[in-house]
């Protein structure tokens, strides 16, 4: 999928209806180096700098909901 205000502006026009998720949907491995619970600003950071800074990329950010529906999906409703 690509995005563009061309894009944007369609979707708006046609109710959302036609964004396909933007993320993989994988199984689980039986192990991580890492959990992380909660996929908000903090859990994403947590798992990106972890990756980053320290080379740990065998992490599995465990969220409830979707990303970001926790505050930080909250703050321009
Ligand atoms: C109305 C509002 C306006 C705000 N405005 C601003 C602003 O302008 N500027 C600013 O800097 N900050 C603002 N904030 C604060 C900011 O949103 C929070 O500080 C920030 O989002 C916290 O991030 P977080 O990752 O710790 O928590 P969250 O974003 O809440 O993420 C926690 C995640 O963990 C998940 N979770 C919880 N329990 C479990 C579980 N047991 N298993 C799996 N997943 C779980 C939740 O579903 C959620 O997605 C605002 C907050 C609110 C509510």
């Amino acid at each position: 999928m690509t995005y563009s205000f061309l894009r944007l502006a369609a979707e708006a026009l046609r109710g959302q209806t036609g964004w396909t998720p933007a993320w993989r949907n994988p199984e689980p491995k039986p192990d991580y180096d890492v959990l992380v619970v909660g996929g908000g600003g903090h859990g994403l950071a947590t798992a990106y700098y972890l990756a980053r800074e320290h080379g740990i990329t065998n992490v599995a950010v465990l969220e409830k909901g979707w990303i970001g529906s926790g505050n930080a999906g909250r703050q321009h409703r």
